[in-house]
């Protein structure tokens, strides 16, 4: 099957390819390694950019039945999508929200005290006995309830709580950091005053540290969307992401020309550029600019490697294809900027961020094409 929205491709600056099928692979690769813990998805910031109802709806075809995004909105959309899952709202129930989470039978993740309280008044004046995950803080110290207010609430508990899952998040955990073993044994700990209640640690790379760190649900993101949950080894997943630029213009420039805003590249030879129509209004990181001092990002072009010159601009960048052979690159011609061996971890890495944040910023206005 494929899918297609936006501009029509002759039209568009850039075509952008998302591979449903490799998003349901990586899913099932994540399962199996995570088994006999289930597999959740997080689908917030839009699916990471990669659509969150083509997502959902792919994954809950393919059998996954838990979703996690980080809030109401988000998890409208995924509910659309996934009409009988069980679906977590990660940023919990905001001031007057509750019946909300009711109305479309949505999960609050609740980890602090002014949560709990709106939660459980709700519960009781409305009867509502859909569940909510617990947030314990064992080390990232953004949300969540800490060990201490933890054990203060275990012997309050009565068997109508509600709480339908134990959490918590690791902070370093595509890392080899000493904080990861020290939070699988806080969270175990934790986890022996829920006598009963399923419990939930691992992120993507969580799920590479081990069976300690699996507990009974995983939740990875980035991984399904093809990102390397293990850095510095061999990227176990599929390539999700495919995006192609369209050359507008290409053009020859003589030694000595500077090349884009501030004229930061100096071409050092006669040079041929190829001027593509995509930029950093289409999310590409502008950080992956080029320099006579740093290299910036790559294209492929008919094949072939070739670097970034100059800055990226808002609608376009020029790619140095000097070495290309005469009559390769040609203007209309479509360049690989992401795929092919370029991820989304090898552009982030150009521009000194993390393949979340280039997945999560992919254009609105390119041409979109959903297989499988
Ligand atoms: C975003 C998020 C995840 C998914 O993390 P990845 O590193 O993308 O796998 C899991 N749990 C929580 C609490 C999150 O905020």
């Amino acid at each position: 099957m494929t899918d297609a929205i936006g501009p029509p491709e002759a039209e568009a600056g850039g075509i952008l390819t998302i591979d449903l099928a490799a998003i349901v692979a990586n899913w099932r690769a994540l399962s199996e390694r995570a088994a006999p813990a289930q597999c959740a998805a997080v689908v917030k910031a839009d699916g990471y950019g990669c659509g969150a109802e083509q997502v959902a709806g792919a994954l809950a075809k393919a059998g996954c039945t838990t979703f996690f995004v980080a809030n109401l909105p988000e998890a409208r959309r995924a509910r659309a999508a996934a009409p009988d899952a069980t679906i977590y709202v990660l940023n919990g129930v905001l001031p007057g929200t509750a019946a909300a989470f009711a109305h479309a039978n949505l999960r609050p993740v609740i980890g602090d005290w002014l949560g709990w309280d709106e939660w459980n008044a709700f519960r009781a004046d409305s009867g509502w006995r859909g569940g909510a995950a617990f947030h314990v803080d064992t080390g990232m110290s953004r949300l969540g309830f800490s060990a201490e207010e933890v054990r203060q609430l275990a012997p309050a508990r009565n068997n109508d709580h509600g709480i339908a899952l134990v959490m918590s998040h690791f902070a370093c955990s595509e890392e080899d950091h000493p904080l990861n073993a020290i939070q699988m044994q806080r969270f175990h700990e934790i986890r022996g005053l829920f006598p009963g209640i399923p419990g939930s640690l691992a992120n993507s790379s969580g799920i590479f540290l081990g069976r300690e760190a699996h507990h009974d649900l995983v939740r990875p993101g980035v991984a399904l969307y093809g990102a390397n949950p293990t850095p510095g080894r061999p990227n176990p997943m599929r390539t999700v992401v495919t995006l192609h630029g369209r050359i507008v213009q290409t053009r020859d420039v003589a030694p000595g020309a500077t090349v884009g805003y501030s004229a930061t590249w100096t071409a050092k030879r006669a040079t041929r550029l190829a001027i593509v129509s995509a930029g950093y209004a289409d999310g590409f990181p502008r950080a992956a600019s080029a320099s006579d001092a740093r290299p910036g990002a790559e294209a492929i072009v008919a094949g072939m490697r070739c670097p970034l010159a100059g800055r990226m601009s808002m609608d376009l960048m020029a790619f140095d294809v000097t070495d290309m052979p005469a009559g390769k690159v040609a203007r209309g011609d479509l360049v690989t900027l992401l795929g092919d061996g370029i991820g989304v971890d090898d552009l982030a890495a150009r521009a000194g961020t993390i393949g979340y944040e280039v997945l999560t910023s992919l254009g609105r206005r390119y041409r979109r094409i959903y297989r499988g």
